[in-house]
C-alpha cells in the first residue's frame, strides 16, 4: 500500500497548495495549522470544523504518523521516562523530571533515534544513528508528556530540554521547526527562555543558531576540560575542539545573550581531580556560563565510575573558590534508567 505524505511535514506554502488543489479557500490551511499545532489533533476526523467532504479527500492524499506510547515507567523519585514507538517502529524515549518545590516540570525530548555520535559513557551512542526524528515526533513528546504531567502532578511542563536521545544540532531543521511550533502562538506558546539546547559541541552549528536569531539557552556537554581527555570521550572533539568550540560559543553569547551552561558527568579517577578543575576553571572565563556537575550512572559497560564523594566535594569546594558558579546534579530516575546518558529502550 502506498505510504501517504505525513501531513505535518508541509510547510504553509505547500500546505495551501494542497488545500487549493482540494477546491478550497486558503483560509482552511490555517484552520488546519491550528488543529494540528495549536489543539494537537492527529487526525483529520478530529478537525470538526472542515466540511466533511474536505476531510475525505485530505485523507486520500495525507496521514498522520504520530509517535506511540508503548512504556510508561515511574521512579521512586517521581521521575518519568516514556518510550515511544515509531510509525517504522523505531523507539525513542522522553523523560519528565518534576521539581516540585520550584514547580518546574522538565520534559527532556530527544531529537533523533540513536546517534550517531558515539561518546563513550552513554548509551544512546552504542545504538549508532537510526535516523532523524520529524518536527511532529519532537512536538508530539511534549505533548505526551505534558499529558502525563497533567495527570500526575496536575501541572504543565514548564522547561523543555534538547537532552535526550540524538545531537538536536545534527537534525538542525527538525529541531529549530520544533522550536518555532513550541514557541508559537499557533503551537504551544511555551517562552524559548524556558527551552534548552544540548549539544556535544557543533561548532558550526551553534553559530548557525545565534545568525537564525534562536532565542533559547545552550548547554555545552562538556565532560572534560582539555582536548586530550575529551577526545578519548567523545570523538566528535576531534573535529571541533575546544577553542573551536569556545570561540563560536562567544559568539552565540555576544548574538544572542541567551543563558549558557556546560555539563559535566564526574567520572571517577579520569575527570575528577584539582587539575581537571583548574582546566575547568579557564573555560569559564571566555563567557557568563553555569557549569552543572552531574553525578554518573553507569551504563553496565564497566569503562566508567561515579566520583567518590570526597573526591567530589573537593571539585566543588575548588569551583566555588574561583567564583565559578556549579550546581551539583544528582541524578535522577536512576531506577528506572532514565539518568542522563542512559536512554537507549532498556
Ligand atoms: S551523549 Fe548525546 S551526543 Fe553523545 S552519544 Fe549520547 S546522545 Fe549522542
Amino acid at each position: 500500500m502506498k505510504r501517504l505524505k505525513d501531513i505535518r511535514t508541509l510547510n504553509k506554502e505547500a500546505l495551501v497548495a494542497a488545500v487549493k488543489a482540494a477546491n478550497q479557500s486558503s483560509y482552511r490551511a490555517n484552520q488546519i495549522e491550528e488543529w494540528m499545532w495549536q489543539k494537537g489533533v492527529q487526525s483529520f476526523d478530529d478537525m470538526t470544523n472542515l466540511p466533511k467532504s474536505f476531510r475525505d479527500l485530505m485523507k486520500r492524499d495525507f496521514a498522520f504518523y504520530p509517535p506511540k506510547i508503548d512504556t510508561v515507567q515511574r521512579s521512586s523519585d517521581g521521575t518519568i521516562k516514556m518510550r515511544f514507538t515509531l510509525y517504522d517502529d523505531y523507539r525513542i524515549e522522553s523523560v519528565l523530571i518534576p521539581v516540585e518545590r520550584d514547580d518546574r516540570y522538565t520534559v527532556c525530548v530527544s531529537s533523533q533515534a540513536g546517534c550517531s555520535l558515539n561518546c563513550s559513557f552513554c548509551a544512546t551512542g552504542k545504538m549508532g544513528l537510526l535516523r532523524q526524528l520529524t518536527t511532529a515526533e519532537i512536538v508530539d513528546q511534549v505533548r505526551g508528556v505534558q499529558a502525563i504531567c497533567r495527570e500526575t502532578y496536575g501541572r504543565n511542563i514548564t522547561n523543555v530540554v534538547y537532552m535526550g536521545m540524538g545531537e538536536p544540532l545534527l537534525n538542525y531543521r527538525q529541531v529549530h521547526e520544533s522550536i518555532f511550533r513550541l514557541t508559537n502562538e499557533i503551537g504551544l506558546g511555551m517562552s524559548a527562555k524556558r527551552i534548552t539546547i544540548s549539544t556535544a559541541g557543533i561548532a558550526k552549528m551553534i553559530r548557525k543558531l545565534a545568525d537564525d536569531g534562536i532565542r533559547v539557552n545552550l548547554a555545552l556537554s562538556l565532560h572534560a576540560a582539555n582536548d586530550e581527555k575529551r577526545n578519548k570521550i567523545m570523538p566528535i572533539n576531534e573535529t571541533n575542539n575546544l577553542s573551536t568550540l569556545m570561540d563560536a560559543i562567544k559568539y552565540f553569547y555576544t548574538q544572542t545573550r541567551n543563558r549558557i551552561s556546560y555539563e559535566y558527568i564526574a567520572l571517577r579517577d579520569f575527570n575528577d581531580d584539582i587539575n581537571d578543575a583548574k582546566e575547568l576553571v579557564k573555560l569559564c572565563k571566555y563567557f557568563p556560563v553555569r557549569v552543572n556537575i552531574i553525578e554518573y550512572n553507569p551504563i553496565g559497560d564497566g569503562l566508567f565510575a561515579a566520583s567518590q564523594e570526597d573526591k567530589l566535594d573537593r571539585f566543588m569546594a575548588y569551583l566555588a573558590k574561583n567564583d565559578v558558579v556549579a550546581t551539583l546534579r544528582r541524578s535522577r530516575g536512576k531506577d528506572i534508567d532514565a539518568a542522563c546518558g542512559q536512554l537507549a529502550n532498556n
